[in-house]
């Protein structure tokens, strides 16, 4: 009996489910990765997330040879459609396993591909390895989904047990595995890209993911008070890992599980655990609120958000514009959009800050700044990328209130007191004091000129006051509580 196992969000050969069950089961198993062109064809020539992509593949396959002799991974070029029923047949294998993967787009890619597959005869069967837990496994008393986070978390911690948490021995049954055809993985060139320019962090696949979780490890006890700050090396910048599994979550929800709740050899519970935890279950959570609410999707999950009359014209374009390119004249807020620009990255504060400029101080369509997140991100994960926008908008699942409006300097003052991220990213500004930096255009002109600044020239004036943009934020939000509307 032969199975084969496709690889997608998961590109790592330990604690791997799909791959676990299908050396269980099958004397033979063959494991494939198509690049879809499906999803390539509509990418710029140079794009990180592919650049990631290769080198994990690369990895995997050298991974899997490791487990035994003479196996690897079969890389197909093409869609997923085609070549996944075709690589099926090719290979006379009985089954196909793979991963759940949640979004619409996949969700209807692997219905299409299993009904070819199960049409032919050929056995599906999928597994939960994304999350921790998925779908409907955590529901409210009354068996609904949840919609509000604490709630959801609560119920996530009384319901986790090392059971949930326990890895897939895959090396039990690694002699299983099938020798691979001899073609290797191909170059970036081969499908027609080129270098984007990965941070050396980011490379190295599952390898490249266990050196920075361990080094994570160091300072998980610090978490809580070091992840606010985007000067400081606080989070794990593990996302781009968990969103490509080349890190099992499993891996990283277990160790911080039990240092937060049960520590063990005389450690002492750990604080920033306990935060980096919920983190992961903020992840879970988005997950289930996609996998509950697909409508979330190109609309508000609380649909009276939809009315709202967003700013739009040749103004709105400018300063979508300016917002992208890092010219609002808000130091933190252009920093941020150099850091996501430059590196594929944006700390989770920054998010925060100019998903908010975006929406309540320029007064832009949140879809307009989730789409761009998605073309940038490495990490981009459309549940966690669409949670995060309609929280910044208010519109989401146990988003903030939409008079909770971000002051763009005031988050500054806080969270880079002393301007170091922004200098980082706009060195225009290295020698502006940390009183000076937030809000360049309160500073006197001779001020500015003693540090080599003129605004306009060196650094943009403001795109906005924010006491105005508030005002007209309050205004533009009225309407979600008009209550003559009939869906009100
Ligand atoms: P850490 O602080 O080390 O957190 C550990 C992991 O927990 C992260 O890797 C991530 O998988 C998960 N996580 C942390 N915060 C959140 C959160 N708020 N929601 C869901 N999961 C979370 N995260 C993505 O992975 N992909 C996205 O496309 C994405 N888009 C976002 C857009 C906006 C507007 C906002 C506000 C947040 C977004 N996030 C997204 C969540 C968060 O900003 C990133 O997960 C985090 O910054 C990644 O850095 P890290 O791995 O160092 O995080």
């Amino acid at each position: 009996m032969n199975a084969l196992v496709w690889f997608r969000r998961d590109l790592r050969a330990d604690d791997h489910a799909a791959l676990f069950h299908a050396l269980k089961h099958h004397e033979r198993v063959f494991c494939a990765f198509v690049l879809d062109t499906d999803i390539l064809d509509a990418l710029p020539r140079a794009d990180r997330r592919v650049e990631f992509i290769v080198d994990a593949l690369r990895v995997l396959d050298a991974d899997l040879a490791a487990l035994a002799p003479g196996a690897g991974l079969i890389v197909r070029h093409g869609t997923a459609r085609e070549q996944i029923p075709a690589l099926a047949a090719e290979l006379g294998v009985d089954a196909l396993y793979f991963n759940h993967d949640d979004e619409p787009d996949a969700l209807r890619r692997d219905a299409d591909v299993g009904a070819t597959l199960l049409a032919r005869g050929v056995q599906v069967e999928s597994f939960k390895d994304h999350v921790v837990f998925e779908r409907s496994e955590i529901l409210t008393g009354s068996r609904k989904p949840y919609g509000v986070f604490t709630p959801y978390k609560n119920a996530w911690l009384r319901e986790i047990n090392p059971f949930f948490l326990s890895s897939y021995p895959v090396g039990r049954y690694a002699a299983h595995l099938a020798e691979a055809p001899p073609r290797g993985v191909p170059s970036l060139g081969d499908i027609g890209f080129e270098p984007a320019g990965l941070a050396a962090a980011l490379s190295g696949g599952s390898a490249g993911a266990q050196r920075l979780f361990d080094e994570f490890l160091e300072r998980i006890d610090r978490y809580g008070d070091a992840r606010d700050f985007p000067a400081a090396k606080g989070p794990s910048y593990l996302s781009t890992h968990l969103r490509f599994g080349t890190i099992s979550i499993r891996r990283l929800a277990r160790e911080a599980w039990t240092r937060a709740y049960a520590p063990t050899g005389g450690q002492a519970v750990s604080a920033g655990a306990q935060v980096w935890l919920s983190e992961l279950i903020w992840r879970d959570f988005y997950h289930q609120v996609l996998h509950h609410h697909p409508q979330v999707v190109g609309g508000a999950f609380r649909p009276e958000y939809d009315r709202i009359a967003w700013a739009d014209g040749p103004d709105a374009d400018a300063d979508f514009e300016a917002w992208c390119q890092g010219r609002t004249g808000y130091p933190l807020v252009d920093a941020a959009m150099h850091q996501i620009n430059e590196t594929g990255y944006m700390h989770n504060r920054l998010r925060m800050v100019v998903a908010s400029f975006l929406i309540k101080d320029l007064g832009i369509d949140w879809r307009r700044g989730e789409a761009y997140f998605a073309e940038k991100l490495i990490d981009f994960d459309l549940a966690a990328n669409n949670g995060g926008w309609q929280w910044a908008s208010s519109s989401g699942c146990d988003a903030q209130p939409y008079f909770r409006i971000f002051n763009p300097v005031n988050q500054s003052e806080k969270f880079d007191p002393d301007g170091k991220f922004i200098k980082r990213y706009l060195p225009q500004l290295a020698k502006l004091p940390p009183k000076l930096i937030h809000a360049p255009w309160l500073a006197k002109p001779a001020e500015l000129a003693a540090c080599g600044i003129v605004l306009g020239r060196d650094y943009p004036e403001p795109v906005v006051r924010h006491e105005t943009a508030r005002m007209a934020t309050m205004a533009r939000y009225a309407v979600v509580k008009d209550r003559t509307f009939p869906d009100a």
